[in-house]
């Protein structure tokens, strides 16, 4: 469809190959460029680098090959990237929203301790803001991350809209509190290089996987304090394995076989509505799923909006 310019990408971490769920939000994020007539980017995000696994990049190009989806430019790395990250860092410091912190992991237990929070099942316990400037400050300390302070109150009371799961919020400073943009073992913070790479890529939209909706404030925020544009989002349904849980590698996830990708495509478009696709061969079955996915967007597009929280 012509009309307005859309960039989308696919930005998986090389901790392995691709598996059934990721190649979920791979192809989703392919068909919803295709289906707006857009471009559709690869990033890796390997910035994590002690959970990078050589060669999985390459790996991960080959699968996604294997199965018809290539990117429109040449994959992006995000080790490449560091200075594009610091440069960010500094306006942050500059204009006062990020902070040095030289809290250890045992400080923020014992601060939270004091107020009488205990760590949340899911996630971290929230940074109590000790080192703010406007709290203790360093007082002489050396910082060893460094951290962005996102507002309290009504202000903090972040609302969007996701394309599939519809309006959300989130209380950024309660959900989240102060996050890490860069590690104190000196490593970019993912939410950080996700926000950089997005706005200098251009993308105008993300698709990704249901997991990672909840960074999504964190990321709007960031996008806001550096002058960027929102991106739309839409969040995918995530594959759950044997014992109910999302599939990842980290929970023995098998690596997506290459020797049968009709298969695994129409396993991954089931996932995402579209069992009726019909093809017989890989590039038969990604030309069918395409009007299929346009048939999915307005079906979420119409579906009474559930307003959620998300803690
Ligand atoms: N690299 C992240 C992951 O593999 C995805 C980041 C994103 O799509 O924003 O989980």
């Amino acid at each position: 469809s012509a009309g307005a310019p859309y960039v989308g990408r696919f930005a998986p971490s090389p901790t392995g190959p691709l598996h059934a769920g990721s190649l979920v939000a791979a192809l989703a994020s392919w068909l919803d460029a295709r289906a707006h007539g857009g471009q559709w980017l690869v990033r890796i995000e390997d910035v994590d680098t002690p959970r990078c696994v050589p060669g999985a990049d390459t790996l991960i190009l080959q699968q996604l090959a294997t199965c018809g989806l290539y990117p429109d430019a040449p994959p992006l790395w995000q080790s490449h990237r560091g200075d594009r990250y610091q440069a960010a860092l500094d306006r942050l410091i500059a204009q006062g929203t990020a902070y040095g912190c030289a809290c250890t992991r045992s400080d923020i237990a014992r601060a939270n301790a004091e107020l009488g929070r205990i760590k949340p099942r899911h996630g971290d316990l929230v940074y109590p803001g000790t080192c703010r400037p406007d709290h203790t400050g360093l007082r002489g300390r050396a910082p060893r991350a460094w951290r962005v302070s996102v507002p309290q109150g009504a202000a903090g009371h972040w609302l969007w809209v996701d394309r599939r799961l519809g309006p959300q919020s989130q209380q950024l400073d309660e959900a989240v509190g102060d996050f890490v943009v860069r590690r104190a073992d000196g490593l970019w913070a993912y939410q950080l290089a996700v926000v950089v790479d997005d706005a200098e890529q251009g993308i105008t939209d993300v698709v990704r996987g249901e997991d990672l909706a909840d960074n999504t404030p964190r990321q709007m925020w960031l996008q806001q304090q550096l002058g960027w544009p929102h991106p739309r989002y839409l969040h995918t349904p995530l594959v759950m394995g044997d014992n109910g849980e999302k599939l990842s590698k980290q929970n023995g996830a098998a690596a997506l076989a290459l020797d049968d990708p009709l298969d695994a495509l129409r396993r991954a478009g089931a996932v995402l509505g579209l069992s009726a696709v019909a093809g017989g061969t890989v590039s038969e079955w990604l030309g069918a799923a395409i009007p299929a996915w346009r048939a999915r967007l307005a079906c979420w597009a119409s579906s009474a909006p559930r307003a959620e929280t998300i803690a």
